[in-house]
């Protein structure tokens, strides 16, 4: 590797065809068009979606990839990530990521690059990217974390991103999830903080780069063990891979499993469970068989209690839930796969993310998800119509269909592709 931000793929050397991306502001009536292709460079075009004029910019003789773009509400900052090819003697896969001011998409972001230019930019991206980072740069500073003991050797490493649970053996720790790329220092430190042992193994709960985001700087230190449609999930680079951080490294797992796997440490298992489509198509429940707990990922969200003296909620039962279709995920097997989940041995719960909670609260969270999924096909079946379904998204659970981000896919928020796939499910 090059850098910290590049990736390790190989440049597609096929010919794409030309292709429109567009970005819509939340809150203002821009859009930036994306026009890539024939051949693998990108044309960025702003659109007054108001008087529905276009201002097309340059040709970018890089890559700037459609999942990996995000354009703020009022449109004015356009963040993107760039790959390129660069010959300095051999060639060099030159990455960085940016946010442009709205204005600069025609000055700015697309302009001509050559040869030089390109390795120019490599050398600038080696030195904070600082001649090109329009306004400012994308990457999020990482967050505090805490450590908290949940049973015994059993740690939940908690503050950003995913739950991480830390379990510590005498001959090693295993962690589940290890949160975004950011997060590695910290969750290293965290760990430290109640062991001197080393990180041995990690389990993914699934590829989200909430929780999965950290494999890139585990691999180096230790195994990271999936399952094997969450790997695929990230070798197809289904995107958005959860775009929180644009230009997220991807860390391939090397071991990966269908139905089961243990990882046996001083003594004690760690069990990895996989019972079928949820949230995506590789989400698996990992085991502390000694200590009667389970970490779900994302297949169950920790709720919090209402405040002592908060009213009472006059909502229909329901959850706020993302169902990552473009990642194999299905509202439909979601009951069914935590049906599953039940059936194992258990009394303590470390949520996808939430508070440490208990068996009883899964119970409600599946009745709730029941509930609502069944009130949403007797809806979908009666109408017919996808307006119907987000209007009670909207209305009864509090979901939104307006106004929420492209990327990162959000609990709660319709994404446009979102809605569609939803709604095909449904119907069926
Ligand atoms: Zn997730």
């Amino acid at each position: 590797m090059l850098c910290a931000g590049c990736y390790n793929r190989p440049v597609p050397s096929r010919i794409a065809p030309a292709r429109l991306h567009v970005l819509f502001a939340q809150e203002a009536p821009i859009g930036v068009i994306l026009r890539r292709g024939p051949t693998r460079q990108v044309r960025l075009i702003a659109w007054n979606t108001g008087t529905d004029t276009f201002d097309p910019g340059q040709w970018f003789k890089g890559q700037i990839h459609d999942w990996n773009v995000s354009l703020s509400p009022n449109g004015r900052l356009f963040a993107y990530s760039v790959i390129a090819l660069s010959y300095a003697g051999r060639y060099l896969i030159v990455s960085f990521t940016a946010v442009s001011r709205r204005g600069s998409v025609r000055q700015g972001i697309v302009c001509r690059m050559n040869r030089k230019f390109l390795l120019a930019i490599f050398v600038a991206v080696l030195l904070l990217q600082s001649a090109w980072v329009v306004y400012m740069q994308s990457a999020k500073p990482p967050g505090p974390l805490r450590i908290e003991k949940v049973k015994g050797d059993l740690y939940m490493i908690s503050g950003e991103g995913g739950n991480v649970a830390v379990y510590v053996t005498s001959e090693g720790v295993v962690l589940v999830d290890d949160m975004f790329d950011r997060n590695h220092d910290g969750i290293l430190a965290q760990v430290k903080s109640v062991t001197d042992k080393p990180i041995r193994y990690i389990l993914n709960t699934h590829q989200h780069d909430d929780h999965a985001g950290g494999d890139f700087k585990m691999l180096p230190i230790a195994e990271v063990i999936a399952h094997r449609n969450a790997r695929a999930n990230l070798v197809d680079i289904k995107q958005p891979y959860y775009e929180d951080t644009p230009g997220t490294p991807i860390g391939l797992p090397r071991v990966t499993f269908s139905d089961e796997a243990s990882v046996f440490l001083g003594g004690k298992e760690v069990r990895a469970k996989y019972f079928g489509r949820g949230h995506t198509s590789g989400d698996v429940v990992v085991m502390f068989p000694e200590l009667s707990v389970i970490h779900t990922g994302d297949l169950f969200l920790g709720r919090q209690a209402p405040r002592t003296g908060a009213p009472a909620s006059t909502r229909p039962p329901g959850v706020n839930i993302y169902v990552d279709y473009a990642q194999g995920g299905s509202f439909m097997d979601w009951t069914k796969t935590l049906d599953g989940v039940l059936s194992l041995q258990f009394d303590t719960v470390i949520p996808g993310h939430g508070p440490i909670s208990k068996k009883a609260d899964v119970v409600q969270f599946r009745s709730d998800l029941e509930t609502m999924r069944s009130r949403l096909i007797g809806i979908v079946k009666a109408s017919q119509t996808k307006d119907d379904m987000v209007n009670i998204l909207e209305s009864d659970y509090g979901w939104r269909a307006k106004g929420c981000p492209l990327t990162p896919p959000t609990a709660g928020c319709l994404q446009f592709q979102q809605s569609d796939a939803m709604f095909a499910e449904l119907k069926r």
